[in-house]
């Protein structure tokens, strides 16, 4: 009798996470990917213009961010993820010249807040407080219908922390997704808010070791192969629809579909989806960093928002850009360049870059477009989804995109 088949659909975070769970628990593994490496939003390539290899967006992790730690274990990359042994936070505020650090203390208890040196500049101690009422918001809330938005806390840390978080305008955004980050790094104390950086790329420490442990366990890895459509009994999928023809499913194979929501909605119309995406643009500069430049810096006032020194090159994040997305490139990099210029001590030339916009970077994390997000199980027993966008809880990130994959992988096994 042959052995039954996990056929794990797209090759991002969430379906490489569900392929290596379950080849870990000894499942037959098919990974099939449209594009032709695989990654998806969280990737690595070679720019020509640049030179070099870069990542399509700086990802950050933070340490208590226990699904992708266990992935990385599993992979033999924990250390391909590198940052402080405690958590600090540099920032810079480009109108004003000021510089500080944040840093929380290890434990639970957080008496970082107290010291001047380690908290917000200008900050009052109560201002603190919206991270207690952060916890808990109760179902469906805005942030700003729990918190004030205002003052030095929350427009020098809570808010920045949150936008790149959300990746949605913080005010708008779902106090429940907001809350689940919070209760899962800032309120665990420092030891579950070291940053942690791709080293020297995303896909050096997400992607390649994925695909090399895959192999190692037998596992079919078939890049460019688009799934076309998805052949459905009544309470199973029958069938899988490639260009080169059908794949039939047999008694005991099981379908995880980990693809976009909007790829998911053509495949299955009837799945529920988040549809309102916000954009993440990035400018990448071929420049070595001046010494003592911090790896990752908050910038304040500017249009940059995280600036990131690697060996090789200085990459900026903004996110929630839908503002800058149409602007034009090198207009882009003039404006990027200029806080990075300001942070760094670099001169005002512009050195060579790359502009990359992620239009449909992450749905928006507002509480209506939670709402949308669906359960791993579907109507046909075979099926399970995965993805960032799925109901995970967490916002759209790469702790919920392994998250679901794991989950997903468990539910197919299990069944
Ligand atoms: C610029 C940028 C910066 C980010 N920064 C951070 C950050 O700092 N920290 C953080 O935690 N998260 C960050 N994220 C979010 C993170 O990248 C995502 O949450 C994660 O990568 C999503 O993984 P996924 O597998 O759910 O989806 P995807 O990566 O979208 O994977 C879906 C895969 O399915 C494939 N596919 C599509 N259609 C088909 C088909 N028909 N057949 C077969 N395959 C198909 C796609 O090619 C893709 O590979 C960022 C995202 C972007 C874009």
């Amino acid at each position: 009798m042959t052995r039954a088949t996990v056929y794990v659909v797209g090759a991002g975070l969430a379906g490489l996470s569900a392929a290596v769970t379950a080849a870990a628990k000894g499942a037959r593994v098919t990974l099939i990917e449209s594009a032709e490496q695989a990654g998806g939003r969280c990737r690595s390539y070679f720019d020509a213009s640049l030179g070099h290899v870069i990542d399509n967006g700086n990802h950050l992790v933070l340490s208590g961010n226990q699904a992708t730690e266990a992935y990385l274990r599993t992979i033999d990359a924990a250390d391909r993820l590198t940052g402080p042994d405690h958590a600090h936070f540099a920032f810079a505020d480009v109108t004003s010249g000021e510089r500080w650090t944040i840093a929380p203390n290890d434990g639970w208890l957080p008496w970082w807040v107290l010291a001047r040196s380690r908290r917000v500049p200008g900050s009052a101690l109560g201002e603190y407080l919206a991270i207690a009422k952060l916890r808990n918001p109760g179902r469906g809330r805005r942030i700003s219908d729990v918190i004030a938005c205002r003052g030095p806390f929350w427009d020098k840390l809570l808010r920045p922390f949150l936008l790149a978080a959300l990746n949605s305008e913080p005010e708008t955004a779902s106090a429940d997704l907001a809350a689940a980050v919070i209760r899962e790094t800032l309120v665990k104390g420092g030891q579950a808010c070291r940053p942690r950086i791709a080293s020297p790329s995303l896909d050096a420490a997400f992607v390649a070791p994925a695909l090399a442990y895959l192999k190692a366990r037998g596992a079919d890895v078939r890049l460019g192969q688009r799934l076309r459509g998805i052949g459905l009994a009544e309470q199973h999928a029958a069938r899988l629809e490639f260009a080169d023809g059908p794949l039939a499913l047999a008694s005991g194979d099981r379908v995880v579909l980990a693809t976009p929501p909007w790829v998911t909605r053509d495949l299955l119309p009837s799945v529920s989806a988040p549809d309102e995406f916000r954009s993440i643009v990035n400018g990448h500069f071929s420049i070595a960093p001046p010494a003592g430049v911090a790896p990752m810096t908050g910038v304040i006032g500017g249009t940059a928002e995280w600036i990131f020194a690697f060996d090789d090159r200085v990459s900026v994040t903004v996110s929630s850009a839908d503002r800058l997305v149409d602007t034009d490139r090198e207009a882009l990099a003039q404006t990027l360049w200029r806080d990075v210029a300001a942070v760094c001590g670099l001169g005002p030339t512009l050195p060579p870059w790359q502009i990359v916009k992620e239009r449909r970077a992450t749905f928006a994390a507002t509480p209506e477009q939670a709402a949308k997000r669906p359960a791993a199980r579907t109507a046909w027993d075979n099926l399970v989804l995965a993805g960032d966008w799925t109901d995970t809880g967490l916002p759209a990130t790469i702790e919920g995109a392994v998250r679901s994959g794991q989950r997903a992988a468990d539910l197919v096994l299990r069944a």
